[in-house]
């Protein structure tokens, strides 16, 4: 029986996505991608020389390979890119997240007394690349979170930023636009290392002559929602600049015609999904990315305490707008310049009671929101000279409009008790009927 067992692992090539360290007696059938360097290494260990080079499989799966020592030598004298192998007895190792370079959470050791053959009569066809392009165009349409492959030609490439995380490491991070013959462009954040491996990449060689949009194949980046529809990078996230895949010859005829040459349209936000207050509060687990359209009408403003005052601190040509502690002798206290000011800046946080005919639900309007719906900035409007009539002058213009709203909702807690925090994005006014006009006048005017 075991024998058995053994005699059908050992006949059938398994698929990388079928191994695991309890799995012995494997074999793969997978053609190199991607035949690394050897490159020197020095630690704690000693030194030596280390090999790593990929391996793609009948369903177009990865795996990373890596040998040291003597059989580093030996495997890179051996192997050619695109050439199928038969691989076996060699042992895997587990690779953490955010050290994966492939869709494995393994990867195979080679050493001297593993198995790497030419396979000349492969069981199943194995691709030739592990892309799978989406045209840029038809991202739009994908959920966020999905894995995408993109090739397109470079028209912008950011300078490399640092940035500190929530837990206070410090990353780094670039963008990458690329354009396709959809005539759409997309936006690639790419982080740490990634950075610095597209700008070696993309830099022009020192003996060639620079290319003015060098085609750049993105393998493994995630949709993702900022201003728009954008990607960013993953750990298994690689860059191909100028791959040898079928779709560069009609992406470069595409980039010497006309249309190529003018300006690409980027991708716009995910169509927002229209939505009565009654569905909001039973939204119980919102996509924090997902934007609501409502169309309500505003029944009562807050204006108690529709402002609070924000640093008005100006470092590298930017306001730092935290908000301010109030702290001993009417002075304030930032906390993020840590700093006590006498002046500050007050900017909106507008608290407002929307209705729909199946509800009502308290909404914020942050600074340029509430700008744009009352026309005055929040320093304006605290000014202490400003009657009551100003305001109510102000108010009544917007109070029983309706609007068509875009919501931003979130899960948040507020005294212990989860509730769901929503803010405007952006609010256009719908047309009333006349009737409605008339009788709001008649309302408001009534209570002059
Ligand atoms: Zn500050």
């Amino acid at each position: 029986m075991a024998n058995t067992t053994l005699g059908k692992a050992l006949g059938a090539p398994t698929t990388i996505n079928k191994l695991h360290p309890y799995h012995m007696a494997w074999i793969l059938e997978g053609r190199v991608i991607r035949k690394g360097t050897i490159h020197d290494y020095n630690n704690a260990k000693g030194e030596g020389q280390i090999l790593n080079f990929n391996v793609i499989d009948t369903l177009g799966d990865d795996i990373n390979v890596t040998c040291f020592g003597k059989a580093a030598a030996f495997y890179h004298a051996k192997i050619q890119e695109g050439t199928i192998y038969r691989i076996s007895k060699g042992t895997l190792k587990y690779v953490k997240v955010g050290y994966r370079d492939s869709s494995s959470p393994w990867e195979i050791m080679l050493g001297m007394d593993s198995i790497l053959e030419i396979c000349t009569e492969p069981t199943t066809c194995i691709p030739t690349t592990a892309f799978h392009f989406t045209p840029i165009s038809a991202i739009q349409q994908m959920p966020l979170g999905t894995t995408v492959d993109v090739i397109g030609a470079v028209t912008f490439w950011s300078e490399i930023s640092k940035s500190t995380r929530k837990d206070g490491s410090s990353t780094q991070h670039s963008t990458i636009t690329i354009k396709d013959h959809t005539g759409y462009c997309i936006t690639i954040t790419l982080w740490g290392v990634l950075c610095d491996e597209a700008n070696q990449i993309l830099q022009p060689q020192h003996d060639q002559p620079a290319v003015e949009m060098p085609i750049l194949a993105v393998r493994k980046a995630k949709t993702t929602e900022f201003r728009g529809r954008t990607l960013t990078s993953a750990p298994s996230t690689q860059l191909f600049v100028t791959p040898a895949v079928p779709e560069i010859e009609s992406l470069q005829i595409w980039l010497t015609t006309t249309e190529a040459s003018t300006s690409a349209t980027p991708l716009s936000t995910q169509a927002p999904v229209e939505k009565k207050i009654v569905d909001i509060h039973a939204c119980t687990s919102p996509n924090a990315n997902e934007q609501i359209v409502t169309i309500a009408t505003i029944i009562h403003l807050n204006m108690e305490n529709y402002c609070y005052p924000a640093c008005s601190r100006v470092v590298n040509n930017k306001q730092c707008q935290k908000k301010l502690i109030t702290g001993p002798d009417s002075t304030w206290h930032c906390s993020k310049c840590n700093l006590s000011t006498t002046t500050c800046d007050y900017r909106y946080a507008l608290h407002m009671m929307v209705e729909d005919r199946t509800g009502t639900i308290w909404v914020t309007n942050f600074d340029d929101v509430a700008l744009t719906l009352l026309g005055v900035p929040a320093n304006a409007l605290k000014e202490q000279t400003r009657s009551i009539d100003d305001l109510w002058n102000i108010i009544k213009q917007v109070l029983f409009h309706t609007y068509r709203f875009i919501f931003f909702v979130t899960p948040s807690t507020y005294k212990g008790k989860e509730q769901l925090s929503c803010t405007v994005h952006n609010m256009t006014p719908v047309e009333q009927d006349i009737d409605h006009t008339e009788l709001v006048a008649a309302f408001l005017d009534g209570t002059e």
